[in-house]
């Protein structure tokens, strides 16, 4: 293997730092060979006609679900700085939604995510909060995980007073597959800074977002 056939997965940044660092990238020959495989697993026939641009349709969906890989979300935010004249208040924006696939079975995780922050002097343009949601979604995850990435990044190139991410989101691995509970949505949250610490701060950003007491979250 040689260097030019790695491909950095992922920038290693920020809090990109755990992320993979480099593997060798198949080709799309090889993708879709794969693909023929799991569907010979399954135990249809890959060369019938219905099936023959299936491994070329899975591998393109691909490129798009794990689009997030090649994007480095710090340089995202970093991009659009603007000066806020003074605004001190909390910043939200609510019901991101989001599609994502689950690193333990690759099926989908559908859901919200709402984003807020305290700027400090700084504030980023909402457009901006979207595409980082994106960046983290279109990747394999766990939810704590994404939980975490999103609040971490913000909070390391915004520097504001206080950073609160809320997932909610419904696991397809656990609706259609293992214990078929659909209906079911999983919640988690990260509060840092005075979202974490100070007490008045806390109850504003959760009667914000709706969770009043925060209960329902899982801390990550
Ligand atoms: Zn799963």
């Amino acid at each position: 293997m040689s260097i030019s056939e790695t491909l950095p997965r992922a920038v290693a940044r920020g809090s990109a730092k755990q992320e993979p660092k480099s593997v060798r990238r198949p080709t799309r020959q090889e993708a879709e060979e794969a693909v023929r495989t799991l569907l010979s697993w399954a135990g249809d026939d890959p060369s019938r006609e219905g099936l023959l641009g299936t491994p070329d349709r899975v591998v393109r969906s691909y490129e798009e679900f794990y689009s997030g890989y090649g994007e480095d979300p710090v340089a995202l935010l970093q991009r659009t700085f603007e000066e806020t004249d003074g605004y001190d208040e909390i910043v939200m924006l609510k019901d991101i939604r989001f599609e994502s696939h689950c690193e333990h079975h690759i099926a989908p995780i559908i859901g919200k995510v709402h984003i807020a922050y305290l700027p400090s002097h700084r504030v980023v343009g909402i457009s901006k909060l979207a595409r980082l949601v994106e960046v983290y979604a279109k990747r394999l995850q766990i939810q704590e995980k994404m939980t975490a990435q999103i609040a971490n990044t913000l909070n390391e190139v915004l520097q504001p007073k206080g950073v609160a991410v809320v997932i909610e989101a419904a696991h397809q691995c656990m609706t259609t597959r293992g214990v078929h509970k659909p209906g079911v949505s999983m919640v988690t949250s990260r509060m840092l800074g005075a979202f974490r610490d100070d007490p008045t701060s806390r109850r504003e950003v959760l009667s914000m977002l709706g969770t009043p007491g925060g209960g329902t979250s899982e801390h990550v």
